[in-house]
């Protein structure tokens, strides 16, 4: 073999073996390029999983995507690798932690009593997952999501349920509102009812109080204390009268028993007396007869005479305890006429004390304690009088509402108290300003209805335009603040013999309502 020969033998082997290494080289470089690849899938697939768990951990892997798209080597991003580790051990345990306390949620729901707040086949599905060896955030997550919807449909039910009892199939939303409502016009008609009571100034400070907690937002719990508390006070109100009423009766139960043995003993004292006074007559008779029988048998003069003497001084004597008998009895008599007299004058003053003071509850009960106007239940007996009177005559009859405008704002912003005064300014200024013309009484909260009789629609809607400027024009001052304070009004008039109280009112209340919703401060007539 020739030197040559073996050279290119050597040549063509190492050839071949360079080949066989490329060939090698390209297969490694297409397995890694597919490892590559397969990593890159995994990694993408795991970033989606991952991603939105935790929005510290999402920016790591966001940095980290972003390198891997650039094939980077292994040493470029092991600082990235480490980081991520760390950040994913240091989560670990708040991750056991929540586990924890998810667990012990469901746990809770699944042996709570109170069946009705979970449909069973969600109380089933938490009862078999707690029943797994181990927890883990996907097994949790889920069964928390349909607790979540378990609780929604709860609800739901529930809210149906309230809006069938209401009555009313109006969607569930509107239940609070239906209820708020609710809770609003039993605090008016409270605030109404409480106007009507007064008991004195014994109750004065409690019944105020109840008064300023009324016209505040309450609870169905806060409302429901404030009733109690009311029904309490008129409780004791009713005890106390009746006691002075029972006062009364026994006082008069004492007089007519002294006045009826009184009677009694002066009958029989006059009977005892017309005795005495028969025998001191049989007496004198039979001095007279005595007298006259000395005087038929006397046969001599100085004895008769004598004897006569004797006689005149018995009769006398008799005349004498006759007369003293009669003064004494006389005596006796004025006496007991005196003492009756003074117990019958005792008691007439009581009795009158009563009355008065009868008269008085009921003048209370007619007026409002805050305004000193007639108040919503004085109103109602002087309509009734009024379109009785209207029903004869045809005179005209005029109902007009009144309302504050945006008045809980004064309460809000400046305190009940103002508010409080603010009605008391306003009712006086509509009875200056609209006199006699109208019977104005306040209706309940910030309303007051007046009537006004002997004025045509017209005269009385000039009337009410007056009273409506006057309050405008009031300078109230709070809080260091000029307010200007308006009124609308909405009246209504008697014209057919089809009209009714409850008709005019209504149409009032319409009229007042469309003020409202023209902008407030003007008066509408229906
Ligand atoms: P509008 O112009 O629509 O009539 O608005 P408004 O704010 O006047 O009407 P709303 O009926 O909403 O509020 C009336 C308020 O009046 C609510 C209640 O707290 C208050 N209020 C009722 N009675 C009294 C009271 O005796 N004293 C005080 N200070 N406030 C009262
Ligand atoms: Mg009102
Ligand atoms: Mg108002």
């Amino acid at each position: 073999m020739t030197e040559l020969t073996v050279t290119e033998q050597k040549l063509a082997q190492a050839t071949k073996r360079l080949q066989e290494s490329i060939q090698s080289r390209q297969r490694l470089e297409r397995q890694y390029e597919r490892d590559t690849q397969r990593l890159n899938t995994f990694i993408g697939s795991f970033f989606q999983t991952v991603l939105g768990v935790d929005s510290v951990l999402d920016q790591k892997l966001l940095k980290l995507r972003g390198q891997l798209q650039k094939n980077p080597s292994v040493d470029s991003i092991e600082a990235a690798l480490e980081d991520i580790n760390d950040y994913a051990q240091s989560q670990q345990l708040q991750i056991q932690r929540l586990l924890k306390d998810g667990y012990d949620i469901l746990e809770h729901l699944a042996n709570s009593r109170n069946e009705k707040l979970l449909p069973t086949p969600i109380l089933t599905s938490i009862k078999q997952t707690l029943a797994l060896p181990a927890l883990s955030v996907t097994s949790i997550t889920p069964l928390l999501v349909n607790v979540i919807h378990g609780l929604q449909q709860t609800y739901q039910q529930f809210a149906t349920k309230n809006a069938v009892n209401d009555g009313d199939n109006n969607p569930t939303a509107a239940i609070e509102s239906i209820s708020l409502e609710r809770l609003k016009q039993w605090r008016k008609e409270l605030i109404n009812l409480l106007s009507m009571l007064d008991f004195g100034s014994r109750d004065e400070v409690s019944l105020q109080t109840i008064r300023q907690k009324l016209t505040q937002q309450l609870s169905r719990d806060q409302l429901l204390e404030q009733c109690i508390k009311l029904i309490r006070i008129v409780l004791a109100s009713i005890r106390e009268e009746r006691k002075s009423a029972q006062h009364f009766l026994s006082e008069l139960t004492d007089t007519l028993t002294s006045l009826q043995q009184t009677v009694a003993t002066s009958k029989e004292s006059q009977q005892l007396g017309n005795q005495q006074q028969n025998s001191l007559t049989d007496k004198l008779t039979s001095n007279v007869q005595a007298l006259s029988n000395t005087i038929e048998h006397a046969s001599d003069l100085v004895v008769l005479k004598q004897q006569v003497q004797q006689q005149l001084r018995k009769l006398a004597e008799t005349v004498q305890q006759k007369k003293q008998l009669e003064e004494a009895q006389q005596r006796k008599l004025s006496n007991q006429f005196s003492e009756l007299e003074s117990r019958a004058k005792d008691f007439q003053q009581q009795a009158k004390e009563y009355k008065k003071r009868l008269s008085e509850q009921r003048f209370k009960s007619l007026q409002d304690s805050l305004t000193r106007l007639p108040n919503r239940a004085a109103f109602e007996e002087r309509f009734a009088l009024e379109y009785k009177r209207w029903q004869k005559t045809k005179a005209p009859l005029v109902v007009a509402i009144a309302d504050v405008d945006h008045f809980k704002r004064i309460n809000d912003n400046y305190g009940h108290t103002a508010g409080d005064k603010t009605l008391q300014v306003i009712a006086n200024v509509l009875k200056k300003s609209l006199g006699q013309a109208a019977f104005i009484s306040r209706y309940g909260g910030e309303e007051f209805v007046m009537l006004l009789a002997d004025s045509d629609s017209d005269s009385a809607l000039k009337l009410l335009e007056r009273a409506r400027t006057t309050v405008r024009e009031i300078p109230f001052r709070f809080k260091n603040e000029d307010i200007s304070i308006t009124i609308s009004f909405g009246m209504a008039d008697f014209q057919s013999s089809l009209d009714t109280m409850s008709s005019v009112f209504e149409k009032a209340d319409n009229a007042l309502y469309k003020a409202k919703s023209e902008g407030r401060d003007i008066v509408i007539r229906a």
